[in-house]
């Protein structure tokens, strides 16, 4: 099969690629266009979507990673259901479904990641999330290199959850089933979700990678148990807590992934001793660890 429509790169720095400014060259970073690119290079790949949820190594990435922004066309087979490729940014898909008169997806307005990074974090915010509204999706599985659609029950989207991550698959695109609605409700809904996250969440001009640890239980919010233990001071190196949300890591100026994953290690045992909760991490770490953060992110990962 030949890979006519992808670009490649050598030692390309993934700081770039990530929306908190931190990683370290990726052996061989592809960007492909078309579902044939991805099943020629086959088999083991690292996938970064926008990396809006990531912490990569500062030691980079050995082997090859796939960058999804390439994927980006969408059609609507009919009224009320948009099929899309998984690069292609959630914003954008917000204003695509605004611009249609469609409602379900209006959260996705201030999430700064990819369609596909959003279905396999089963992104959600204010009781709007990808499961409600996700009909299926086609996927690669890595491991076959076959293409097969999955329903939304096979991709078992729960917090922060899917079968797709745990299984190694990649997102080619998927189908979601909207409900049609005046553009003046939709447009407000957005005008609400941009408004929150300008009232609640640090700029975008401050790099982060959103929150950093999952909620413990339900009605528990993590930012408040930091708020409580005065984490707003925490920094480590040149990775700091945020000053408008406690739940928000912000790179400060040059932060490395150990900066980062020690100021993790430190919010994770103050919680622990404080109030007993075993946080689970929300960022996702890539790449080739030293041995300091392998031991660190096996207290806060689970797969
Ligand atoms: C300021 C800010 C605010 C945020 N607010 C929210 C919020 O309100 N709610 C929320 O849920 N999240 C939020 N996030 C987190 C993040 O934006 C979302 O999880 C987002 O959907 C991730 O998309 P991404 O493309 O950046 O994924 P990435 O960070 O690139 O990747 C995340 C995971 O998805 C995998 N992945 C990405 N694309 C594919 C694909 N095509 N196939 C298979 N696997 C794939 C990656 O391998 C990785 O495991 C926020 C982040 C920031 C920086």
């Amino acid at each position: 099969m030949s890979i006519n429509t992808i670009s490649r790169l050598e030692n390309h720095p993934l700081k770039e690629h990530t929306t908190l400014k931190i990683g370290g060259p990726a052996d061989e970073l592809y960007i492909p266009e078309k579902t044939a690119d991805i099943l020629a290079l086959g088999g083991e790949t690292t996938i970064i979507g926008k990396g809006s949820n990531l912490l990569v190594s500062s030691k980079g990435v050995r082997g090859k990673v796939i960058l999804t922004g390439g994927l980006k066309n969408h059609e609507f087979p009919c009224d009320t259901r948009l099929k899309v490729e998984s690069g292609l940014k959630s914003v954008t898909v917000a204003k695509i479904l605004l611009e249609k008169r469609l409602s379900g997806l209006e959260f996705l307005i201030g999430i700064p990641g990819s369609i596909g990074g959003a279905i396999t974090m089963n992104s959600s915010a204010h009781g709007q999330a990808i499961e409600h509204v996700i009909e299926s999706a086609e996927v690669i599985d890595l491991k076959t290199n076959k293409i097969h659609t999955l329903s939304r029950d096979e991709l078992e989207l729960s917090y922060r959850n899917s079968f797709v991550e745990k299984n190694r698959h990649f997102i080619l695109s998927a189908v979601f089933n909207l409900k049609k609605d005046e553009y003046k409700n939709i447009a407000e809904k957005m005008d609400f979700h941009v408004d929150y996250r300008k009232r609640c969440h640090p700029p975008l001009t401050e790099p982060s990678a959103g929150s950093t640890f999952r909620n413990p239980e339900e009605g528990v919010y993590v930012g408040c148990l930091f708020e409580e233990l005065g984490a707003k001071s925490w920094k480590e190196g040149g990775a700091a807590v945020s000053e408008k949300h406690c739940n928000f890591i912000i790179n400060a100026g040059n932060a490395a992934s150990i900066d980062v994953s020690r100021l993790m290690h430190r919010m994770h045992r103050r919680v622990r001793e404080e109030f007993g909760y075993d946080l689970i991490a929300e960022i996702r770490y890539v790449g080739s660890p030293t041995q300091e953060e392998e031991e660190i992110w096996s207290q806060f990962t689970v797969r």
